[in-house]
């Protein structure tokens, strides 16, 4: 029988999982992924794809029932809590086998000094007293968590430019997409004199700029990740690819 393999996307992991499964699998395997659309795409992805939310974890059921899906990879971002409770609640309801693949977390190496703190209210705590100049990496959503901040100096960097103004009192806006340098990071940090950088803990392959962080004597608030559901997880394409393989 064909399995049908439905992976939750919009990360770099997914796209390369859904690259392997394809190639290692063939005929075997019918392989979606599923992209929340807020942005256009910026690979071609292999398999099928669809876009737009399912409608929450009642549209998942139906989703998988109309498409005969058997396999849920949940691939999205770490902060992407929502989809991936309500993958957790359609998958334990309709007894569909579920895989997380969660990036590690990066590690702090020597030299860099970072604040962990509880989601982008206890970043925005973090700041007063200690930093004058910030550099916001967090993205658009939530950014109304640092609009009391005062005495702080904003660079906040987006992937398209604002629709609307920032709830910011004091800032400018950087558009631009990954990937970039260490050189480039660096640079950024120089000429906005930035003393500090909030970021979420996304993880994954080396940070460009947290390494810049760390060459520039930046501080660095890191924004917790949030608890993942319950559910088997792996870290890496290879662990998930030996998974479907034990399914297909
Ligand atoms: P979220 O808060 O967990 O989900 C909000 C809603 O968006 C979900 O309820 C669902 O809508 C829809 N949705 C999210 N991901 C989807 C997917 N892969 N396929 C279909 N529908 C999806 O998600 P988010 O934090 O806004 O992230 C949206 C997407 O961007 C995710 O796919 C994630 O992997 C990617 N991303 C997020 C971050 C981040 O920092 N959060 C960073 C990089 C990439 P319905 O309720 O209508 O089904």
């Amino acid at each position: 029988m064909i399995r049908r393999l439905l992976i939750l996307g919009g990360t770099t992991e997914a796209a390369a999982l859904a690259r392997a499964a394809v190639a290692r699998f063939g005929d075997a395997l019918a392989v979606t992924t599923s992209l929340a659309g807020r942005i256009p795409p910026s690979q071609n992805l292999a398999g099928e794809v669809r876009v737009g939310g399912f409608g929450g974890a009642d549209g998942i059921i139906k989703y998988l029932g109309d498409s005969g899906t058997n396999l849920v990879i949940d691939a999205t971002h770490p902060f992407a809590a929502e989809i991936s409770r309500q993958a957790e609640d359609a998958c334990v309801r309709t007894g569909t086998s579920r895989l997380m693949l969660i990036r590690p977390p990066w590690q702090p190496a020597p030299g860099d000094d970072w604040i962990e703190v509880n989601g982008l209210d206890g970043a925005a705590a973090a700041l007063p007293g200690i930093s004058h100049r910030v550099f916001l990496t967090t993205g658009p959503g939530g950014i109304d968590a640092f609009s009391s901040v005062s005495d702080v100096w904003f660079l906040v960097r987006t992937f398209e430019p604002p629709t609307a103004a920032l709830p910011l009192n004091d800032h400018a806006v950087v558009v631009a997409r990954p990937p970039f340098t260490v050189e480039d990071e660096m640079a950024l940090l120089t000429e906005h004199r930035i003393d500090t950088i909030v970021s979420k803990q996304s993880g994954g392959p080396t940070d460009a700029k947290l390494a810049a962080a760390r060459s520039e004597g930046a501080r660095v608030v890191m924004v917790r990740r949030p608890e993942p559901p319950v559910g088997e997880s792996v870290e890496t394409v290879e662990a998930a690819l030996d998974w479907i393989a034990a399914r297909v």
